[in-house]
């Protein structure tokens, strides 16, 4: 029988650990934080930005500051640069949750996921793409793709999204430099669908 979220949390909450954290060289802070006080449950989870399209930010700007899209996808940068060289989205053009996603969008999916993360190793000297969903803030379906520079070693991992607030942000001409990159190398392939792709 599964465990409910309120068996979850008695189970859990007086016996919070802090892993080694200062024996992991990718962790991006000095000493060992202590855990948070986890609070019970709620009686029903937090309501995600623009549920059901309500006051959605992604629908009202839509193709704005596109990098590229066709007539069901678009993908944007963050609207400023942060410690990263390149982080940007994929988002639907149509309002849907991730697990709403009809057939043809799943079937496009995959091969714009890759498509994506060649686009931002073509700026060169990118170690690695994250390619992340995860969906608690907005319900509109959007994927983060967040590259890390090559050979350093600490932003190997899952942490490099805290070193993205920890590092200082990169210069504006650099990262518009390598928006440029993905956003050429992005409406130089085909489109997925056969739509024209952006100018
Ligand atoms: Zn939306």
């Amino acid at each position: 029988m599964p465990e409910t979220p309120e068996a979850f949390w008695e189970r859990v909450h007086t016996s919070l650990a802090t892993p080694p954290l200062d024996e992991w060289d990718t962790w991006p802070f000095v000493g060992l934080p202590e855990p948070r006080e986890l609070a019970p449950p709620d009686k029903a989870d937090r309501p995600r930005h623009g549920e059901g399209g309500v006051g959605c930010h992604q629908c009202a700007h839509d193709i704005d500051d596109a990098l590229w899209y066709d007539d069901r996808w678009v993908v944007k940068p963050l609207p400023r640069p942060s410690g990263l060289p390149c982080v940007v989205l994929l988002h639907t053009r149509q309002h849907l949750d991730f697990h709403e996603l009809p057939e043809d969008l799943q079937a496009q999916l995959g091969p714009l996921l890759v498509r994506v993360q060649r686009a931002i190793f073509a700026i060169g000297d990118i170690g690695n793409v994250h390619v992340l969903r995860i969906g608690d803030g907005s319900e509109h379906c959007h994927i983060w793709f967040q590259a890390r520079p090559a050979r350093i070693h600490q932003l190997q991992s899952g942490f490099v999204q805290i070193w993205d607030d920890v590092l200082p942000p990169v210069p504006e001409d650099v990262w518009r430099a390598n928006l440029e990159i993905v956003r050429r190398e992005l409406n130089k392939q085909h489109t997925v669908t056969g739509a024209p792709a952006a100018p």
